[in-house]
């Protein structure tokens, strides 16, 4: 039965699919959409496309960029001798707030996970190896503290140690199984500046 009009219940059908969006929420979202005054819902519309269109990886850290090199890779004033491997961009957004780290990142896109059949190959692993042809000074591991972020972070500790780059890893503190992004600025600092030598 379709109580409201085919073309709402499309709308509402193709909001349930978003993270985090259930049928109740995808619902009042609809509804506030329609009534948005019309300007403001091509704006969003153009938005969503544009986004999807133009977005791509950063050719040197893999971060989401709409050019060639992220704004972080290109600034000469960052440290590019150091770099921090983060699992996904939303990690390196919560190191940026902190506006106390200055060196660059590597974005992995994901973590190494057997449970889920996710290995080495599946996440942007040889790009770091081949970053570190360059002259890098450390590398920072500040993937989760998830059995997944830990199991990550060993395996390119073993990786890197053989070239001499000095590797470290975060500090715990940051909870278990925590995501990243979740953690205040204070918790972050203290797990970076706490960082030990592997
Ligand atoms: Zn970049």
């Amino acid at each position: 039965m379709d109580y409201y009009s085919s073309q709402i219940t499309k709308l509402i059908e193709e909001l349930s699919k978003l993270p985090g969006i259930g049928a109740k929420s995808a619902q009042r979202l609809a509804f506030h959409i329609i009534n948005m005054p019309r300007e403001q819902v091509d704006r969003l519309a153009q938005a969503m496309t544009e986004a999807r269109n133009n977005i791509r990886y950063c050719k040197e850290c893999y971060t989401l960029t709409d050019q060639e090199r992220c704004p972080i890779c290109s600034n000469p004033s960052r440290d590019h001798g150091v770099i921090m491997v983060v699992e996904n961009p939303r990690d390196l957004a919560a190191y940026e707030k902190t506006g106390k780290y200055d060196g660059v990142y590597h974005v992995l896109h994901g973590a190494i996970s057997p449970m889920l059949g996710i290995g080495p190959n599946d996440i942007k692993l040889k790009e770091l190896m081949q970053r570190l042809q360059a002259d890098i000074k450390e590398v920072i591991i500040a993937t989760n503290s998830s059995l997944e972020g830990e199991t990550t972070a060993m395996y390119i500790s073993k990786l890197i140690k053989p070239t001499g780059i000095k590797v470290s890893r975060i500090a715990s503190g940051v909870p278990v199984g925590g995501d990243l992004e979740y953690i205040d600025e204070v918790t972050l600092l203290r797990a970076l500046e706490g960082r030990v030598e592997l």
